[in-house]
């Protein structure tokens, strides 16, 4: 007899409630979790989610429906993600959100709304808790806890997936490692579902998932994407390599590393503040309307900067009469950041500021040249820019170095639209399942940024593939 009907890797987003439903569908489940603690990304995360026809929506008069959610998911992502997983999760999500409220989920009062920080969807369908991803951690804790004290049902901590077993092609289970023992050992499940989130966290692994590019990062270190690379060792065919797109744009907490400071990030987005900086590649061009509406807009042009990072340049003035840049950061974090930070720049004059920051002094000296004289005139911005308030003009100028980052990953496992993961040929690979951004961010996003479309369908479709896994493989108590 096998030792578990499921064995679900990964007690995060999406891991809990699969774990949640799957053990109220009266399976015997095991979750392991290499963290102290569940939780996974939600530590960290905003979690806005979305969801149509919800509960919140219908009592603020709002009319919507999941079918006109998914075609405005396609309008944003041009058609680039899947639209059988879509339907499905669009479906899911008004219910997801309707649950989480059923549970005690402390939403914003004022939501739903329409946001700007991804590109915007035509009806209020963004939701968020009071305390970020917190705030749904809070809903599902206690019913996670509840869950794992049922008989049959177990979690361990501080335990690690390190392989899948096989046989005879099929999934049989994974070999475990105890993270403070040391000692491996494996246990057999009729399915394991891979919940182990995304790669975000990891330099080498985000470099061959996606196209060699650098990695910038507001990710957990969880996110190593161990899972993805377990699952693809046996057979499992990844997708989503040539769909990343960066967000717009964040600043590392030291040279040279890839952690991008999370809490206090610049206000770029023209809804919250308009630009009153040019951003300018390490060359010196300008390479975006700085002020356009559309996000999307804004993270395709950084995305064709091979190095992903720009200079945000301003002078003085603009410094003192500009609504604050960085609005998070306190006189003294700033004042730190501009006498020791090497992505804070202050230069006496443009030869000096294009010695500061390599840009080239010509190139740099003929853009903010043109930028000016268009800011003078009045005459039409080469980008398109409508908000020109003040020249850069100095004597004193000022740049901080800014990356286009990652806040999931979009590349992962190959599903089918039961969750079933596929090999290189299309066929399912029997008894492996896979959730969250361990199936790739861009399988339902695209190649694009959708609000609300990584935690929300990675609940939904945990509680679903809970359900429909626990009904099928119960053999343990009812309940
Ligand atoms: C800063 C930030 C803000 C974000 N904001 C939003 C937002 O507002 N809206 C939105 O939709 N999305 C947002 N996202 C993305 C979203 O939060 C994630 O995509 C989602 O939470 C991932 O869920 P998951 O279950 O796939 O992974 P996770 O929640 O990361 O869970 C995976 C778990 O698996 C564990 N694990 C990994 N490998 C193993 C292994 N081998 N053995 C055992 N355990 C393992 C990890 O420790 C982790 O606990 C944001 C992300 C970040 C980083």
């Amino acid at each position: 007899m096998r030792d578990f009907d499921i064995l679900i890797i990964g007690a995060g987003t999406a891991g809990m409630p699969c774990a949640i439903e799957s053990v109220a569908a009266g399976a015997r489940v095991l979750v392991v979790e290499q963290a102290a603690e569940p939780g996974g990304t939600l530590h960290v995360s905003l979690a806005q989610m979305s969801g149509a026809g919800t509960a919140r929506q219908r009592s603020r008069g709002i009319t919507d429906s999941p079918a006109d959610h998914q075609a405005d998911i396609e309008r944003i992502n041009r058609g680039t993600g899947r639209s059988d997983l879509l339907a499905r999760a669009t479906r899911l999500q008004a219910e997801t959100v309707d649950w989480l409220m059923d549970n005690g989920f402390q939403m914003d009062p004022t939501c739903p709304q329409i946001l700007y920080l991804h590109e915007a969807y035509r009806t209020p369908r963004t939701y968020w808790g009071i305390d970020r991803g917190i705030s749904v951690l809070h809903v599902l804790r206690p019913l996670f806890d509840a869950a794992m004290a049922r008989p049959g049902a177990q979690v361990r901590y501080r335990t690690e997936a390190v392989s899948l077993t096989t046989e005879s092609g099929a999934v049989t289970g994974a070999v475990l490692r105890d993270l403070d023992t040391g000692r491996d050992h494996t246990v057999t499940a009729g399915a394991v579902v891979m919940a182990s989130g995304g790669y975000g966290g990891n330099p080498d692994r985000f470099a061959r998932w996606t196209g060699g590019r650098r990695l910038y990062t507001a990710a957990m270190d969880t996110s190593t994407g161990a899972g993805i690379e377990m699952a693809e060792s046996i057979g499992a065919a990844v997708t989503g390599h040539d769909m990343f797109l960066p967000t717009y744009a964040g600043i590392v907490e030291h040279p040279d590393g890839h952690r991008i400071v999370w809490d206090h990030m610049p206000l770029l987005t023209p809804q919250g503040r308009q630009p009153w900086e040019l951003h300018l590649t390490p060359e010196g061009r300008r390479f975006v309307q700085e002020d356009i509406d559309s996000v999307d807009a804004r993270e395709r042009a950084l995305n064709d900067l091979p190095g992903l990072s720009f200079w945000c340049v301003f002078d003085d003035r603009i410094l003192a009469d500009a609504p604050p840049l960085l609005p998070g950061w306190s006189a003294d974090e700033l004042d730190d950041a501009w006498a020791g930070h090497a992505s804070f720049v202050i230069a006496d004059g443009l030869d000096d500021l294009a010695r500061a920051t390599g840009m080239d002094l010509a190139v740099l000296t003929e853009t903010i040249a043109a930028y000016n004289l268009g800011q003078a005139t009045g005459a039409a911005d080469p980008m398109g820019r409508r908000h020109r308030p003040l020249p850069i003009e100095g004597p004193r100028y000022r740049a901080i170095l800014m990356h286009g980052m990652v806040l999931k990953t979009p590349a992962g496992l190959a599903v089918d639209t039961d969750l079933r993961v596929l090999d290189d040929s299309a066929r399912p690979i029997p008894n492996l399942y896979a959730l969250g951004e361990a199936m790739g961010g861009s399988t339902l996003s695209g190649k694009a940024f959708v609000g609300g479309m990584s935690v929300t369908p990675a609940l939904a479709f945990g509680r679903w593939l809970g359900q429909t896994l626990g009904a099928r493989l119960q053999t343990g108590h009812q309940a």
